[in-house]
């Protein structure tokens, strides 16, 4: 797998996300996702996008609040500015989890 123009172009969409990060903590990072799908972009967000949740992170808000058809996830690209965490809290799912489970459910 090669990283092109266009692969740069998203990931620079997606720092462009990462930039609207208010962390609520100093030590929180910014995160920004972009989820691509036949060259086009379907979702975006960024970590702490709603002020109700300020700590929810990038993906999860992509996932569970901006994409509006999760079908639409599968066999797309998603382009984040952090490597998706595997490890979380335990009563939050982490990204990694998340997606392999939408993985095997074939949405
Ligand atoms: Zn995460």
């Amino acid at each position: 797998m090669s990283f092109d123009e266009q692969d740069e172009l998203f990931m620079l969409e997606a720092i462009e996300q990462a930039k609207k990060c208010t962390p609520e903590r100093e030590r929180d990072p910014k995160v920004g996702a972009v989820l691509v799908k036949n060259g086009q972009i379907i979702a975006k967000s960024f970590r702490g996008q709603y002020p109700d949740a300020p700590g929810d992170h990038a993906e999860y808000n992509l996932f569970h609040k901006n994409l509006e058809n999760r079908a639409d996830a599968r066999g797309a690209t998603l382009y984040v500015t952090l490597e998706p965490c595997s490890d979380r809290s335990p009563e939050k799912l982490p990204v990694m989890s998340m997606l392999s489970h939408m993985e095997s459910q074939g949405s």
